[in-house]
């Protein structure tokens, strides 16, 4: 199975001058051979070879005056240019015939300098690097440092460059890993609301609280903290309550990740579809829940959702965040008053008798069946995955301005 592995890049000045130019070099390759192919079908003549197009659009293209400056970038991301205008036609064709199932595909259409996303592709042959000090090689563009937030399980076979809507920096890598570890199909879907009384409730009912043990390590963490606070700086004593609180800390660390590992674990097993709200953890964090969000630690449960469904063939998908999901009502789709925090039921004139978080679960899940169909891909600024099985060309990924860190299944 080959997985998609998504992380940061911090390009200076002179290296984003050299990857805009490639991304315009590659915008005119894929351009030119679009209009090519496009201009032979009106006139009646045979579709055009991807190799013959090779040869006509970037080898022939490159002796002219026009287009000279085409030898400036590397030759790699060019070929990669036409392979996706190639994947875009076969994906047009395959859908056009029945072969590809599922939403129909539109013809390629042409890229401009205002799409939100650019992107270019360098494979194997074109020789980019990992250096040892983690900076990202490319031909002709130099040597770009890397917010490596997880290691790669295994060599890339590629890698592509994307600049999101923000101005944003990417590099997505393609890994094969061993074998195919997708799970068989189940029938339920599920929304998740993450929340402060419990931990997670789920649009079916189900309340998940952090358990006792996690919460009785995480109270004795702030005891040895607040007693390491008391303790004389320079002294002994300090360094051994120091060495206790770390030690605390990392029990309370690996608990707590174990717990969520086992959660999100069966979470994704015994559903096919599993769609969150997609807070602002870091927005809120700001705020005096910061204590109880951080210690929650939705970020890392909802990031390990994210990859386990890539990894076992589930859909993970992260819903609006100004979906009014705590007062609109899950039967009637009414948007009710605010209510205060504290108030954990209330009744909808519709007659609906609601569970404040059961509701906002199910309004959760509501807005990512929505979401997810009408898309077929994710909603959330800045986010995965391209649908299973496909380039990222694919037109509808194309036209997103999703990418961010995280990884996810071609
Ligand atoms: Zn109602």
């Amino acid at each position: 199975m080959q997985l998609r592995y998504n992380f940061r890049v911090t390009p200076d000045a002179a290296q984003r001058t050299a990857l805009a130019q490639a991304f315009g070099c590659a915008r005119v390759v894929f351009n030119d051979a679009l209009r090519l192919r496009q201009q032979a079908r009106e006139a009646g003549e045979k579709y055009i070879s991807d190799g013959d197009l090779s040869k006509l659009i970037i080898t022939a293209a490159k002796a002219t005056e026009d287009r000279a400056w085409l030898g400036e970038v590397s030759a790699v991301v060019l070929q990669q240019a036409l392979a996706d205008l190639n994947t875009a036609y076969r994906n047009f064709f395959n859908s056009l015939s029945g072969k590809r199932k599922g939403r129909k595909v539109a013809p390629p259409r042409y890229r401009s300098r205002k799409d939100n996303r650019q992107a270019i592709r360098f494979t194997m042959n074109s020789r980019f690097k990992i250096l040892d000090n983690g900076r990202l090689r490319l031909p002709k563009i130099g040597d770009l440092p890397v917010r490596w937030s997880r290691s790669l399980p295994s060599d890339p076979s590629s890698v592509t460059i994307i600049k999101d809507a923000a101005g944003r920096y990417f590099a997505s890598f393609v890994v094969t890993i061993g074998e195919d570890e997708t799970l068989p199909p189940v029938e339920p879907e599920i929304g998740i609301d993450l929340g402060l009384t419990h931990f997670a409730v789920m649009s079916d009912g189900t309340k998940v609280s952090a358990p006792k043990f996690l919460r009785r390590a995480a109270r004795k963490l702030k005891r040895l903290q607040q007693a390491l606070f008391r303790k004389q700086k320079g002294s002994n004593r300090r360094k051994k309550a120091v060495t206790q609180v770390a030690r605390a800390h990392a029990r309370v660390a690996n608990t707590r990740r174990d717990w969520q590992h086992k959660l999100s674990t069966a979470i994704i097993r015994d559903n096919q579809a599993v769609y969150v709200e997609d807070l602002c953890v870091v927005g809120l964090g700001r705020t005096r829940l910061a204590k109880s969000v951080h210690d929650a630690g939705w970020a890392s449960f909802t990031g390990m959702l994210e990859y386990k469904a890539a990894r076992y063939g589930r859909t993970f998908g992260r819903v609006d965040r100004f979906l009014p999901s705590t007062r609109m009502c899950s039967d009637c789709g009414r948007i009710n008053e605010k209510t205060a925090l504290n108030v954990r039921e209330w009744d909808c004139p519709c007659g609906s008798h609601h569970d404040r978080d059961v509701n906002a679960a199910r309004n959760i899940k509501a807005a990512g069946q929505a979401d997810f169909n009408d898309r077929g891909v994710q909603a959330r600024p800045g986010l995965v995955p391209a649908p299973r099985r496909e380039a990222v060309t694919h037109p509808d990924v194309a036209r997103s301005t999703r990418s961010v860190e995280g990884i996810s299944v071609l």
